[in-house]
C-alpha cells in the first residue's frame, strides 16, 4: 500500500475531525458543480484523464454522492435558485462535456439507476459524422502504441486535411501502422454521440445543452463564437426538437475577455469554465465553476469538494499542490490539439485555478 500523500492526510485529518461538516455549513449556500467527459470502455491500454475515466469509478463516485444526502438538482433550477438565494443547502449539479458514446452507454445508466439529473453539453460537428474525433484518435494511438517520440500534432493535422469521407480510412491505416488493434474503434471510444442518440438522451432525461459546433478554442477564435453558438443550436433542435438551448460550457475551459458578451447576445443565460470552486450567491452565472473530477482524483479530494473543505483550505492550495501529489491539475496525457498550437500545453492555460485539460479537436478542414 502506497503512503499517503501530505494532501490526502490533511484531507482525511480534516474529515476524522469533524471539518467536513464544519466546512459544509461554511459553504452551504454555495453551489457545487461536477464536472465529467467520457468513460474508457476499450480492454487493455487506459487512455485519459479527466478525459475519461474508470466506469466502476464512475459508478463509485455516483454511489457516494447519492450517500452524502445532498441536493442534487438539475443544472437550470440550479442557476434559477442560486440567482434567487433559495438553492438548498450545499447543492449539487453534474455536468458532463463532449457527448462521447460512452456517455450514452456507460454514465446515462449509472444516473437512471441512482436518479441522478445531469447536463450534457453537447458538441456537433462530430455527431453528423461516423467518425472518431480524430485529433484524440491519433493521440491514443501514439501512446498505445508506446511511441511518445511520434508527432502525434502532424499526424493530425495530415489526417484533418484528407476530406471528411477519408478520414477513418487514414486513422485506420495509422493504427495498423503502429500495431494497436481496432476494439477503440468498435467500441466507438472516439465517438461522438449521433443526433438520433443525442435525441435518446436527451428523452432518457439528459438534459442536452451547448458547447459549441466545432469544440472551437474561444481564446483563439472568439468572434466565431457566436456563429458556433447559432450552428450548435440548430444541430442540436433539429435532433431533439423545441427546447430552450441557453447553457453552454467553454470548450477546454478556453476563454477571452470577449466572450461574456457574445454569450449573452446569443441567448446563454448560463456558462461554466473548467475553474475549481464553489459559486456563491451572486456569482456570475456566465462564469462558473466546477470540480473536474479524473482518473487520479481520489475519494477524498471528491468528497472535500462537495463538502467545501477543498474550497475552505484553498489558502493551503500551494502546500496542497506540491510535488508528487497527483490531483485534477498537471495530470495531462497529452495535448489534445488539432495542431493549431505553436506553444506549449502550458502556455494556454487561463491562470490559477485552471485544470490542465486535454483539448477535444475542432472539426479541422470541413468538406
Ligand atoms: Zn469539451
Amino acid at each position: 500500500m502506497q503512503p499517503l500523500s501530505l494532501k490526502q492526510r490533511i484531507l482525511t485529518l480534516a474529515h476524522s475531525t469533524g471539518l467536513a461538516g464544519l466546512a459544509r455549513r461554511a459553504t452551504a449556500s454555495q453551489l457545487r458543480i461536477l464536472c465529467y467527459h467520457g468513460l474508457w470502455v476499450t480492454p487493455g491500454f487506459e487512455f485519459g484523464n479527466c478525459t475519461f475515466i474508470a466506469p466502476e469509478q464512475f459508478e463509485a463516485r455516483m454511489a457516494r454522492l447519492k450517500r452524502s444526502g445532498l441536493p442534487v438538482l438539475a443544472l437550470g433550477e440550479a442557476i434559477d435558485r442560486l440567482a434567487a438565494g433559495t438553492l438548498p443547502e450545499a447543492a449539487v449539479a453534474i455536468t458532463i462535456d463532449d457527448g462521447w458514446v460512452s456517455t450514452l452507454t456507460h454514465m446515462l445508466p449509472v444516473l437512471e439507476h441512482y436518479r441522478l439529473p445531469a447536463t450534457l453539453y453537447a458538441t456537433t460537428w462530430y455527431a453528423g459524422r461516423a467518425l472518431p474525433v480524430v485529433n484524440v484518435a491519433v493521440d491514443y494511438l501514439c501512446a498505445a502504441a508506446g511511441r511518445p517520440d511520434l508527432d502525434s500534432g502532424a499526424a493530425t493535422a495530415r489526417i484533418e486535411a484528407l476530406p471528411s469521407g477519408q478520414r477513418l480510412a487514414a486513422l485506420r491505416r495509422l493504427g495498423a501502422e503502429l500495431g494497436v488493434d481496432e476494439a477503440w474503434l468498435e467500441l466507438r471510444q472516439f465517438n461522438i454521440m449521433s443526433a438520433a442518440e443525442l435525441a435518446e438522451a436527451q428523452r432518457r432525461g439528459l438534459d442536452v445543452q451547448l458547447h459549441t459546433h466545432r469544440h472551437i478554442d474561444i481564446e483563439r477564435e472568439v468572434l466565431a463564437l457566436p456563429r458556433e453558438i447559432e450552428q450548435n443550436r440548430a444541430f442540436l433542435q433539429a435532433a431533439i426538437g423545441d427546447k430552450e438551448f441557453t447553457h453552454f460550457c467553454h470548450p477546454s475551459g478556453s476563454n477571452h475577455p470577449r466572450a461574456r458578451v457574445l454569450l449573452a447576445a446569443s441567448g446563454v443565460r448560463s456558462a461554466t469554465l473548467v475553474e475549481t470552486g464553489l459559486n456563491a450567491p451572486g456569482s456570475d452565472p456566465l462564469a462558473l465553476r466546477r470540480f473536474l473530477d479524473g482518473r487520479f482524483v481520489t475519494h477524498a479530494e471528491f468528497d472535500a469538494y462537495l463538502s467545501g473543505i477543498l474550497h475552505c483550505l484553498a489558502p493551503l492550495r500551494a502546500l496542497l499542490a506540491g510535488p508528487g501529489v497527483r490531483g485534477n491539475r498537471g495530470v495531462s496525457i497529452g495535448r489534445y490539439e488539432a495542431g493549431h498550437v505553436s506553444g506549449p500545453e502550458i502556455s494556454r492555460s487561463g491562470g490559477p485555478g485552471r485544470a490542465a485539460l486535454p483539448h477535444l479537436a475542432r472539426a479541422g478542414t470541413l468538406s
